[in-house]
C-alpha cells in the first residue's frame, strides 16, 4: 500500500538499506521504482544515517527505514534530510511495535509506518500488518486503495450516494479471524512485553560482559528496547557458522538472520554497487538466539552457557 500511495513513476528511486527482509525492498520494486542500497551502521545493523544524503539525486523519491530488532533509527536526522530534500520517509516499523525514539512511537514519526504480525513478531496473526499514516496527503486515497479500489467508506460514511470503481488496489484487509487472535494480543500486550524484556535482560546480563569474541546488542539513548530479538555478531563467518553447529548439537536453535539485499541474485543486474562492507559482515556473522515466549530464563541460561562453552 505504501508503494501504491507513492504514485511511482519509472525512474524514481527509493533508498532502502541492504540489511533488511526482501519486502522492505519488493513493494517499490514491484511498483516500477528503482532501489539504491544504503549500508548498515559499524555498531548496529540498522543504516547509517550519514551515508544517505550522497545517494540523493533528483529521482530520489523516498527513504525505507527500518528499525532493526525494533531498535530506532535516528528519526531526528532523517525527518530534517527528508525536509531538506522533499522525500517521503516510510518506517519499516516490521520489529518495532511498542517501541520508540526518544518518547515517540516507531511507526509514528515517518509520513508511513509498517507493521507486520507475521508470525515471528512480537505479536502476530499468522499474517498480517498495520500501515499507519501520519501524513493526511495520503489519507483519502489509502482507504480506497484498501477498499479495493472503491470508495466503499465514503459511501458507509455517507459523504457520496453510491459507491464504484475509482482507483486501483487490493484485498488489503485482513479477516476478522487474524484480527481476532491479534486483538487479545494486543489486550495482553504488556504481557507479554514483560515476558520478552526479562528474556532480553536474561540473555544481557550473561553475555554483555563475558569478554567472548562477539559483540552484544547496543541500544542507542534515543531508542527503546522492545526485546524483538537477541543476537551476537561473531568476529567471522566460519566463528559464527561453528557456532551455529555447536548450538544445533545441544539441541538450541540458532539462526543467522539477512543475505544482504544488494547481493541479491534477482537484484544483481539493477545496480552497481560492488560492496557494503557493514551489511556484509552482519549477514556473515549475525546470529540470533532462540526467542519466543515459551522459553524461561532457565533455558536461557542454558543457552547462553552453551555460548560461553563454545566460545571457552
Ligand atoms: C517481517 C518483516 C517484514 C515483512 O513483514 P510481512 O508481514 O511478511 O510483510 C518486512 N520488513 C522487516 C524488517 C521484517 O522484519
Amino acid at each position: 500500500m505504501c508503494a501504491l500511495l507513492l504514485d511511482l513513476e519509472p525512474g524514481d528511486e527509493v533508498i532502502v538499506p541492504s540489511y533488511t527482509f526482501v519486502s522492505s525492498a519488493l513493494a517499490f520494486v514491484r511498483a516500477g521504482a528503482k532501489v539504491v542500497f544504503v549500508d548498515s551502521r559499524p555498531d548496529h545493523p540498522g543504516f547509517d544515517e550519514a551515508l544517505l544524503e550522497e545517494l540523493i539525486t533528483p529521482n530520489t523519491r523516498a527513504i525505507v527505514a527500518v528499525h532493526y530488532a525494533g531498535v530506532a533509527c535516528d528519526m531526528d536526522a532523517l525527518m530534517a534530510l527528508s525536509a531538506k530534500h522533499d522525500l517521503i520517509v516510510i518506517e519499516d516499523a516490521a520489529q518495532a511495535i511498542d517501541s520508540a525514539y526518544k518518547d515517540r512511537p516507531l511507526g509514528g514519526i515517518g509520513h508511513l509506518g509498517c507493521f507486520s504480525f507475521h508470525e515471528t513478531k512480537n505479536i502476530h496473526c499468522g499474517e498480517g500488518g498495520m500501515l499507519v499514516i501520519n501524513d493526511e496527503r495520503f489519507m483519502e486515497r489509502s482507504e480506497i486503495l484498501w477498499e479495493k479500489g472503491t470508495n466503499r467508506s465514503q459511501f458507509f460514511r455517507g459523504e457520496v450516494n453510491k459507491y464504484g470503481w475509482v482507483d486501483t488496489g487490493s484485498s488489503f484487509l485482513a479477516s476478522d479471524i487474524s484480527a481476532a487472535v491479534l486483538m487479545a494480543q494486543l489486550e495482553s500486550l504488556d504481557i507479554i512485553q514483560k515476558q520478552r524484556l526479562e528474556l532480553w535482560h536474561a540473555y544481557d546480563a550473561s553475555l554483555r560482559d563475558s569478554n567472548g569474541s562477539f559483540t552484544t546488542p547496543e541500544i542507542p539513548d534515543y531508542a527503546t528496547n522492545n526485546a524483538h530479538n537477541y543476537y551476537l555478531v561473531a568476529e567471522s563467518k566460519a566463528q559464527r557458522d561453528e557456532m551455529i553447529a555447536f548450538l544445533k548439537s545441544r539441541q538450541i536453535h540458532a539462526v543467522f538472520h539477512y543475505l544482504p539485499l544488494h547481493l541479491s541474485e534477482f537484484y544483481l543486474k539493477y545496480h552497481d554497487v560492488s560492496t557494503l562492507p557493514n551489511a556484509e559482515h552482519y549477514g556473515d556473522c549475525l546470529l540470533r538466539l532462540p526467542f519466543h515466549l515459551s522459553l524461561n530464563t532457565s533455558d536461557v541460561e542454558r543457552i547462553c552457557q552453551s555460548v560461553l562453552g563454545f566460545v571457552a
